[in-house]
């Protein structure tokens, strides 16, 4: 092939923008760790291999020249050169420009816009946290060449770039080309030559790769014979007592795309009635797209050691955050992804592991707190959907559940520790929900309960105005929402010994909260004496059929819910505010003073005054007549 001809089969195409970014990004960070590059490379590849191997279960043809997958690292000193190279799938024309110029993976760009907002030091961390995928090569290269033969395929094609916006492609050789699979060479900057050494290498691949369920061989010059780094046998097959630590984090991030260590690692062989292996983690920091509503799990399904898919549903939607793999022999290897979301074998599975990581997890809780906590703090949001999701194991769930209240401090507390200090004549466990802590901390709706030593909890994520609500019970106790119906104080004495009787409005009180009633009709289905406050002069909550008004402000947020229903607005016939209004003639400052109470109330939870301008002319009036009478 001449030099034109060459010229003319060569495309040059530009990087989707996003790539762009990342490869500035990769090229400029500081990061010192670079040879996570390696790992990504030896994934891609082992990837392409589990690939062949699935394909060539329909379609013996695409291994028919017996060749077993593997992957081979060979280096060159001289040329300074490190290839990956792979007898896998092997990736088409159209396959390399789809997969080398795009960014397909989610949580990608989440990922990018965290590292960008991070100061200098803790982007480099993040990189580190997280898998950067094929583009991590541009760390150490400044020239990547990828030659490719798709598995039975008749032709070859070669990707060329220098990460720096554009990338070419053009037909290989069939000579130069690998019979089958991915060949990727990286031609290594001047600072990234210890790449070449062998020693180097080898050490990195058995820290990083030792798992990979491929084997692994490296050569030291071009041509030279191979030895072998790693045979490719699955960790998950071999007893408990063979594996240490290191081997369990090292197959964690080979199968997260993680660098943190795991929190919890589960490993159990399941016998009886369905025979499977499971090696599951519970990941030691949060997922960039843990919060992706479409996010499904990421456990890896093999039947007999051949990897099946990572889209089958092996947990529930509250365990997504797991990491893992399932390799079971009762699956017959040739079922189709399709079929398998319907498999009663797959549905008992499920139940299975989720049971083991739920006992997993109650353990962990006991015999270390503070670690269970960390997982909670990352994840407890997530598991606690199983509340309203998972009915039949509830129970188990609620006792998993921490949460923060008036007496927890920067502490957790669990269901079991409230029940414990419940106190006499106590029926329920009180919630207070709300996005924002320290709010929720000053909410007058507090006041009685506090004035009691009662404790109430402090349900501050959007999942706890789904399940908290639809009244679950823990240990026999009914869950109740402090800011909703008439609060059920009357036989829990006040912690100071003062009565407990409910107070009685007196008759000017009395005649305010009608009158307050009829001016507020708009706003309010009814204004009454509380019980729940001791030092404000009013407060809202929600009247005892209507939702809770946390959950109400949710729906309206997310456009599902139109009208919102009217709150009760409460008054504390004891403060002393309320007592000289009563005491008032003047028609107007008492309307005044109605409508102020109730937005100080909308102000205290959260809400805005329900016409701000209409407040502020009525503060201001306040405002007046008070420094006159001065
Ligand atoms: P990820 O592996 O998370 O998908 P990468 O950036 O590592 O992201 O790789 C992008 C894509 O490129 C892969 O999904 C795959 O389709 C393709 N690819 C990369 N390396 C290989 C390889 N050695 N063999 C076949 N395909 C590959
Ligand atoms: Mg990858």
């Amino acid at each position: 092939m001449t030099e034109t001809t060459l010229e003319k089969d060569t495309e040059q195409h530009r990087f989707e923008a996003d790539v762009s970014r990342l490869l500035h990004m990769m090229v400029h960070s500081v990061y010192s760790d670079k040879q996570v590059f390696l790992r990504e490379l030896i994934s891609n590849a082992a990837d392409a291999c589990e690939k062949l191997r699935y394909e060539a279960i329909s379609d013996p043809g695409l291994m028919s020249d017996g060749e077993a997958p593997q992957i081979l690292i060979s280096l060159d000193e001289e040329q300074r050169r490190l290839v990956v190279e792979d007898n896998g799938i092997g990736m088409s024309h159209d396959e390399l420009i789809e997969a080398l110029g795009t960014i397909a993976r989610s949580g990608t760009k989440a990922f990018m816009e965290r590292i960008e907002a991070a100061k200098s030091g803790e982007g480099a961390e993040l990189i580190g946290q997280f898998g950067v995928g094929f583009y991590s090569a541009f760390m150490v290269a400044d020239k990547v060449d990828v030659i490719s033969r798709k598995a039975a395929g008749n032709d070859a094609w070669q990707w060329s770039s220098d990460g720096k916006g554009s990338f070419s492609v053009q037909p290989a050789e069939l000579g130069d080309a690998p019979a089958r699979g991915t060949r990727v060479i990286l031609h290594l900057m001047e600072d990234a030559k210890n790449f070449t050494s062998k020693w180097t290498v080898e050490r990195i691949i058995r820290e990083q790769s030792g798992h990979v369920p491929v084997p692994i061989r490296i050569a030291e010059k071009p041509g030279e014979e191979p030895t072998s780094i790693s045979d490719g046998s699955a960790l998950w097959t071999k007893p408990k007592g063979d594996i240490s630590e290191a081997d369990y984090t090292d197959f964690y991030r080979g199968v997260s795309g993680q660098y943190d260590d795991p929190d919890l690692t589960v490993h159990f062989r399941a016998e009886g009635r369905n025979e499977y292996t499971a090696l599951a983690f519970v990941p030691g920091s949060q997922p960039f797209d843990l919060s992706d509503p479409d996010r499904k799990g990421r456990m890896k399904l093999y039947v007999r050691r051949v990897f099946i898919t990572d889209d089958a549903e092996l947990l529930p939607r509250y365990l997504r955050f797991m990491r893992g793999i399932v390799d079971t022999s009762d699956l017959p290897l040739n079922i189709s992804r399709e079929m398998i979301q319907d498999s009663p074998i797959l549905a008992s599975i499920r139940k299975g592991l989720t049971g083991r990581i739920l006992t997993a997890l109650e353990k962990l809780a006991e015999s270390d707190a503070e670690k269970f906590a960390k997982i909670w703090e990352h994840f407890g949001s997530v598991i606690k959907e199983g509340l309203y999701d998972d009915f039949e194991r509830r129970g188990q769930l609620l006792g998993l559940t921490r949460v923060r209240s008036t007496v927890s401090g920067e502490g957790l507390r669990s269901l079991a520790d409230y029940v414990k200090d419940m106190k006499d004549g106590q029926k329920a466990i009180y919630y207070l929900t709300g996005a924002n802590l320290e709010q929720l901390k000053a909410s007058p709706q507090l006041e009685g309960y506090r004035a009691r030593g009662v404790e109430v909890l402090f349900l501050t994520d959007a999942v706890d105005s789904f399940w908290a609500p639809n009244a679950p019970e823990f240990d026999g106790k009914p869950f109740r929402s402090i800011t909703q119906g008439a609060a059920d104080l009357d036989e829990i004495a006040k912690a100071d010994g003062t009565s407990n009787e409910p107070s009685e409005a007196s008759a000017d009180v009395q005649t305010f909260i009608a009158f307050a009633k009829e001016k507020l009709a708009e706003e309010v289905a009814d204004v009454r004496v509380s019980s729940r406050l001791t030092d404000s002069a009013a407060c809202l909550v929600a009247s005892d059929q209507a939702l809770d008004r946390q959950l109400e402000r949710i729906l309206q947020g997310a456009g599902r819910l139109q009208t919102a229903e009217k709150p009760v607005l409460e008054i504390n016939p004891n403060s002393e505010l309320i007592q000289s209004l009563a005491g008032q003639g003047d028609e107007a400052l008492r309307s005044d003073a109605a409508w102020l109470l109730l937005d100080e109330a909308r102000i205290l939870d959260g809400d805005k005054p329900s016409n701000p301008r209409l407040f502020a002319e009525r503060l201001s009036r306040l405002f007046e007549r008070a420094l006159k009478e001065h």
